[in-house]
C-alpha cells in the first residue's frame, strides 16, 4: 500500500474551485501566448497514442515504481496529466482495444472475447459496421499509422489499411515473439495453431518483410520515422507495443540495466518496460525536434492490468490482475500530454476511460468529422482546464460475458456481480476492494444493480468465438489456416 500515486511528483490536484480558477487563468495566458505563434494553431492537432500491453498499474515511475526507472514515460505525466483513476473497457487485450479504437463499449457490437487468430474468418474481429478512430479522422485529412499489435481481426477485410489507417507496420495477432530469428513463418497461412502466429514475419502494409531489430526497438523506430514522414499533415500514430506481454524476452542492452533485480522474471519484465521507455523517449524527442509538441496530444496507457503471476508485473495496491473486474484488471497507468493545452504537473482523480481518447481528439475537429454512431467517451480537455466542473462519467461499466460478470463504478463506489452474487466497495477508503458493503447498504446495492442491468440490456451477445473456444473452433473450421485458392 506504500505505492501512493505519484506522491513524488507533487502534482497539481484539480480538487478545489480556487485551483480551477487558477488553471483557467493560466490556460488563458497560454492560449494568448500560443495564439501569437504562426501557423501551428490552425492545423488540426496530432494524436500519438502509445499503448503498452499487460503493464502493471504500479510499474511506471509516475505511479510510484521504484525498481524500474521510466523517465520518458514519466515525462508525459510531468509535462501533462496523470489520471489516477484511468480505466480501460476490458481486462484483457482484444476487447480493450476494440473499445478504445471505436470510442464505444465493445459489448455494444459483440466484441466480448479475445479473438482467435483466424485469417480466413471475416467475422473474427472488429465488425465492419463499426467506425475506427482512423476512419473517423479520414474526413479531417489525417494520416493514420498503426504500429505494432493489431488484434482486431486478421481477415483481409479487417486489417489496418481497411480500417482507416494509411500505413501499418506490425503483426495481426494478440502477441508476438521479440527476436527476429524467431520469425520463421513466411505468412499467416504457414501458421498451424493459435500461438504459432507469434512467429510470423512482420507486415509493412500488406507485405511481409525482413526485420533485424529487437521488436520493441523496431516499433519505436517506425513511430519516429512516420512522425517525420507526416509532419506536414495532421497525423494519428497508434503505437501499440506488445511489450511487456509474454513471452518474456529482452535484449542484453536492456537486461544489463537490471542486474539489481534478483527475480529472473521481474528482471526480464523490467528490461521490456525499459525498452518501451526508451521508445517513448524517441517519440517525444522526435516531436520536440520537429517543433510538433505544442500541436500533439500524446497519450500513454496499458491495455489492461498486469497479469502479475505471468509476467511479474505489479498492480500495487489494487486487487486482482489481468482478466479480473477488480481494479487490478481494469485500472491502468494512464497519462496525457498536450504542451500548452494541459497544465504540466496535473493529477486528475475522477474516473476516466480509454473511451475518452476518441472523443477528445474528435472534439478538436468538430465540424470536420462525421461520426457513424453515438460514442460513449467524453472530451476530457474541458475537465482538465476547469472549464467544466463535475465528473466526465457518472457511471462506467464492464462486462465479462462468458463468466457472467458485471461491474460498475459510480463516484467512489464500485459494484460487481457474478451471477447471483454481488459486492459493493467504497474505493475512497478501500482501494483494495476488501470490505463488502452490500449487507450494510442494500438499497444502494439494489440501485446500482438496476443501473447495471439497464446498461447490460443495451449490449449484444458475443459475435465470435474467443480464445477459450480454440479447439472447438478448429473442429468447426478445418480450413482455419488454409491458404485461399486465389492466393
Ligand atoms: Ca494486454
Amino acid at each position: 500500500m506504500s505505492k501512493v500515486v505519484s506522491a513524488q511528483l507533487s502534482p497539481i490536484r484539480i480538487t478545489s474551485k480556487v485551483s480551477r480558477q487558477v488553471l483557467l487563468f493560466i490556460g488563458c495566458l497560454c492560449f494568448a501566448a500560443c495564439g501569437d505563434q504562426a501557423g501551428q494553431t490552425d492545423q488540426a492537432p496530432n494524436l500519438v497514442l502509445i499503448l503498452a500491453d499487460d503493464l502493471g498499474y504500479a510499474d511506471v515511475g509516475f505511479n510510484g515504481c521504484e525498481d524500474i526507472p521510466t523517465p520518458n514515460i514519466d515525462r508525459i505525466a510531468k509535462e501533462g496529466v496523470i489520471f489516477s483513476n484511468g480505466y480501460v473497457t476490458w481486462a484483457a487485450c482484444g476487447p480493450s482495444r476494440a473499445g478504445m479504437i471505436t470510442g464505444r463499449y465493445q459489448d455494444r457490437f459483440g466484441f466480448s472475447r479475445n479473438p482467435l487468430f483466424a485469417p480466413n474468418d471475416p467475422n473474427m474481429g472488429l465488425p465492419l459496421s463499426e467506425q475506427t478512430l482512423a476512419e473517423a479522422l479520414q474526413s479531417a485529412h489525417y494520416k493514420s499509422v498503426a504500429i505494432g499489435k493489431w488484434h482486431l481481426g486478421a481477415h483481409p477485410t479487417q486489417r489496418p489499411l481497411e480500417r482507416g489507417f494509411t500505413d501499418f507496420f506490425g503483426f495481426l495477432t494478440g502477441g508476438h515473439r521479440y527476436f527476429p530469428e524467431d520469425w520463421t513463418l513466411a505468412d499467416e497461412y504457414e501458421v498451424a495453431s493459435q500461438y504459432q502466429a507469434y512467429r510470423t514475419k512482420l507486415l509493412r502494409n500488406e507485405n511481409r518483410i525482413e526485420e533485424e531489430e529487437y521488436l520493441t526497438d523496431a516499433l519505436s523506430r517506425e513511430a519516429a520515422q512516420y512522425i517525420d514522414k507526416y509532419q506536414e499533415d495532421p497525423f494519428f500514430i497508434y503505437l501499440a507495443y506488445n511489450a511487456p506481454h509474454a513471452p518474456l524476452q529482452a535484449s542484453s542492452k536492456y537486461l544489463e540495466r537490471f542486474e539489481h533485480i534478483e527475480n529472473r522474471k521481474r528482471k526480464i519484465y523490467a528490461a521490456m518496460v525499459s525498452s518501451i521507455d526508451d521508445g517513448v523517449g524517441r517519440v517525444l524527442d522526435q516531436l520536440d525536434s520537429l517543433g510538433l509538441s505544442d500541436n500533439t496530444l500524446v497519450v500513454f496507457l496499458s491495455d489492461n492490468g498486469g497479469p502479475e503471476r505471468v509476467n511479474a508485473s505489479d498492480n500495487g495496491p489494487l486487487r486482482g490482475q489481468k482478466g479480473d473486474l477488480f481494479e487490478g484488471g481494469i485500472r491502468v497507468p494512464f497519462a496525457m500530454r498536450w504542451t500548452g493545452k494541459i497544465s504540466a504537473g496535473t493529477q486528475y482523480d475522477q474516473p476516466i476511460s480509454a473511451l475518452d481518447i476518441f472523443a477528445t481528439i474528435v472534439a478538436q475537429n468538430s465540424g470536420q468529422v462525421k461520426l457513424k454512431h453515438s460514442i460513449d467517451g467524453v472530451n476530457l480537455l474541458p475537465y482538465l482546464s476547469g472549464e467544466k466542473t463535475g465528473v466526465p462519467h457518472d457511471q462506467l461499466f464492464w462486462r465479462r460475458h462468458d463468466q457472467g460478470k458485471l461491474a460498475m463504478r459510480q463516484g467512489d463506489l464500485k459494484f460487481q456481480t457474478r451471477d447471483t452474487s454481488s459486492f459493493l466497495f467504497n474505493l475512497k477508503n478501500d482501494l483494495g476492494e476488501e470490505t463488502d458493503l452490500v449487507g450494510q447498504e442494500p438499497e444502494k446495492a439494489q440501485e446500482l444493480r438496476l443501473a447495471q442491468e439497464q446498461w447490460n440490456s443495451q449490449m449484444m451477445d458475443p459475435v465470435f468465438m474467443g480464445l477459450a473456444f480454440d479447439s472447438i473452433y478448429n473442429v468447426l473450421h478445418p480450413d482455419r489456416f488454409t491458404r485461399p485458392e486465389s492466393q
